[in-house]
């Protein structure tokens, strides 16, 4: 089973891109930010859990985010592949995710980066606080906090996939179309999703 990461820094657009180039090439998309607010809002114990460190702005700790991928990755037993989004976020998650390998076949083919400037990021950022009404969001300190944050975890991750030659970066600055012609562009020409 192929397995592709595509990862980006908050409102490098890399939902709405995760959606699309699931669809395009048959993977199945698994949001980890997502499916954590769903085991939160069950209240299952996972979910209470990872509520303790997500209420203090932490990182879940990797052995349960272990938990999240393994209960994601069972219920698409006959899946092609799969497309990780928002996972890994540590070296630590990143080996466990070398480890699916040999439990579940899944072969990560590429690690790929959006890229988008900062300034752009923190335009962003803002403009969507003012419009859904996010405090959080509307503080530029703590805005610039959770970039730096982000910046140094991405920066980890590059590193670990470069060495294994699995590291892609796309211009995520441009509009969402364009950003997706060029993301299908990296992945065609290096036969990406193709076992
Ligand atoms: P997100 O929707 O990706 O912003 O995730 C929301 C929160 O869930 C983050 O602030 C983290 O506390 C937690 N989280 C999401 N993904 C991970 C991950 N891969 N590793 C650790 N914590 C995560």
């Amino acid at each position: 089973m192929i397995g592709l990461i595509i990862s980006g820094l908050p409102a490098s657009g890399k939902g709405t891109q995760c959606k699309m180039v699931a669809s395009q090439y048959d993977l199945v998309h698994l949001d980890t930010g997502e499916n954590l607010r769903r085991e939160m809002q069950q209240q299952t114990p996972l979910g209470m859990e990872a509520r303790k460190f997500i209420s203090l702005g932490r990182l879940v700790p990797d052995n349960l985010i272990r938990e999240i991928e393994i209960k994601m990755i069972d219920k698409f037993p006959s899946a092609r592949g799969f497309l990780f989004d928002g996972f890994p976020r540590t070296i630590g998650q990143a080996e466990i995710l070398e480890g699916f390998n040999k439990e579940y076949g899944i072969t990560v083919k590429a690690f790929i980066l959006l890229e988008v400037e900062q300034k752009e990021i923190i335009e962003r950022i803002h403009k969507r606080a003012i419009e859904g009404n996010r405090k959080d969001d509307q503080d530029i300190n703590i805005i610039m906090k959770r970039i730096e944050q982000q910046s140094a975890e991405l920066n980890a991750l590059i590193g670990f996939y470069s060495q294994r030659n699995k590291y892609f970066k796309v211009d995520g600055n441009g509009d969402m179309k364009q950003v997706f012609e060029s993301i299908k562009t990296i992945i065609d020409k290096h036969h990406l999703t193709e076992v």
